[in-house]
């Protein structure tokens, strides 16, 4: 290795550093600090997070990528020196062209917007958020300005969750996508009565529950020398590095599917940053390359494999001796469709499976619109609630079951919704792939083996880290781009069967 590698990569090293300080200062944020802590907190991880900005963003680092560059020769090449460069090229320039003034003006005006939007959502009242929303959607809109010349507003703010990826790209397979998923729906709806979940509406001892999702995800795979669960409100994954990769979750006393599918879930993350090649340590390889890639690994071991039968058949018979009383008479083939029913809803991280993308292409139109400025901030209530009955056939009875549900916009993430759903395309479009390469995989499920499905993933996905942008990452493992088309059989040949409809 050169030496201007060398020098580049022990800049990027203290980088990465106060990042997994600062990951840290959030995770026990969100886990044990008491309340008392918040105003300091908040203090703390700001002066990290100025901190790790100028370092990220100083004439040093800028000088050891020239030099790198100089020294690599050709970044598109596949060697991991080339990506390591190219990459943090990237986020240099991107990061570069964003005035530190529109920084400030917009962590304030997030900062503010967060306890605006809670007590709006509180309180179910749209008008209170409009005028701060207005103000991050001009920020918003500024941002995008920062980097013309471009073929959509949007695309740069897209860009920075889903790097390479273009919003007439997803629109174009989205448009493809939402009439067919509107379609199964509706033919689901028909016949909503054929799938009974009162099993899973029981009460579920926390405790039991917790103890179930450990034994799941320890025969997955996570490795809990380099991990740990905890309780939180909202469940997440972090990392502090490849060897300390924590998650969340959360229970539903009265409801089964929130606590062992968000342990599920989450572990899909950790156990993708879990696999990352230990050489890309303390770089911006480590971690995954996309949150759309990160969602494709966290739903395919919440939904591919958490749902399926066949794992049930390994697992209903050890979830029954956790609770005999609710399950002792519910076998298992109505348990499986008890946790797979489908319901229109308003709340999109209760949707299930049929109705999910629904409510991201719902909001992936709308901040679109919003990018164009087709759409203003006081519209969005009629916007929001025309489009959930179009799509959902249900209409919010209030805002805050309506567009004032999620957290995202307050805290200024446009550009990050489509991410849930390009998660469960690439997942369907990587399943098609795995069943090829593994044909006894689902008797290896039923049996409670996952070592090969996952020895799968770690060789063609989590290794690589972010070497690899998120398409090519794709298009090398399945020799083709984004498609919906995986999907969509994934869904009618799954609720299909499970509801009986024709053909
Ligand atoms: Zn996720």
């Amino acid at each position: 290795m050169t030496d201007s590698i060398d020098k580049l990569k022990t800049l990027l090293g203290e980088v990465a550093d106060i990042g997994s300080a600062i990951a840290v200062l959030h995770w026990d944020q969100q886990t044990y600090m008491p309340s008392g802590g918040a105003e300091e907190r908040a203090m703390q991880i700001a002066t990290l997070s100025r901190m790790a900005h100028e370092l990220a963003t100083s004439d040093e680092i800028g000088a050891a990528i020239e030099a790198a560059k100089a020294d690599v020769g050709d970044l598109e090449a596949p060697s991991d020196e080339a990506r390591l460069v190219r990459k943090t090229d990237r986020d240099f320039t991107k990061e570069k062209k964003v005035p530190s003034s529109w920084v400030t003006e917009f962590r304030r005006t997030t900062a503010l917007a967060h306890r605006t939007w809670a007590k709006a959502r509180q309180e179910s009242d749209f008008s209170q958020f409009q005028s701060i929303l207005e103000k991050i959607i001009d920020l918003r809109r500024q941002y995008a300005e920062f980097f013309t010349p471009f073929d959509h507003p949007y695309d740069p703010l897209l860009d920075d969750y889903e790097p390479g990826m273009k919003t007439a790209e997803v629109k174009s397979v989205f448009e493809n996508l939402r009439p067919q998923q509107v379609e199964l729906v509706h033919a689901i709806s028909e016949v909503s009565e054929r799938v009974d979940d009162t099993p899973i509406h029981q009460d579920f001892d926390e405790k039991r529950q917790w103890d179930f999702g450990i034994e799941v995800i320890k025969a997955f795979g996570f490795d809990f020398d380099r991990g740990r669960q905890d309780k939180t409100v909202h469940p997440f994954t972090t990392d502090f590095g490849i060897g300390d990769v924590r998650i969340t979750t959360r229970f539903d006393p009265q409801f089964f599917n929130t606590g062992v599918f968000s342990t599920l879930h989450e572990a899909g993350h950790a156990m993708y940053e879990q696999g990352v090649d230990q050489k890309f340590s303390r770089t911006p390889l480590a971690g995954g390359t996309s949150l759309g890639i990160h969602e494709s690994q966290s739903r395919m071991w919440e939904n591919l494999v958490g749902r399926s039968k066949p794992f049930w058949v390994a697992f209903y018979p050890r979830l029954k001796k956790y609770f005999p009383d609710q399950l002792g008479n519910v076998d298992v083939e109505a348990f499986y469709k008890a946790i797979n029913k489908v319901e229109p809803s308003l709340i999109r991280v209760e949707a299930d499976e049929a109705t999910y993308n629904l409510h991201v292409m719902l909001r992936f139109e709308i901040e679109t619109a919003l990018l164009e400025g087709k759409v203003e901030a006081a519209e969005l209530p009629d916007v929001w609630n025309t489009k959930m009955q179009e799509y959902l056939g249900i209409t919010p009875p209030d805002d805050a079951q309506g567009v004032l549900q999620d957290v995202h916009w307050s805290e200024g993430l446009l550009g990050y919704f489509p991410t849930y759903a390009l998660g469960n395309l690439v997942a369907s479009q990587l399943w098609e792939k795995i069943e090829e390469d593994i044909p006894d995989l689902s008797q290896q499920i039923e049996t409670a083996k996952f070592d090969v499905l996952l020895g799968w993933l770690r060789e063609n996905v989590h290794q690589y880290g972010a070497k690899f942008e998120p398409m090519e990452l794709l298009q090398r493992i399945t020799g083709s781009g984004l498609s919906a088309e995986p999907y969509l059989r994934y869904l009618r040949s799954k609720f299909g069967e499970i509801y009986g409809l024709d053909g």
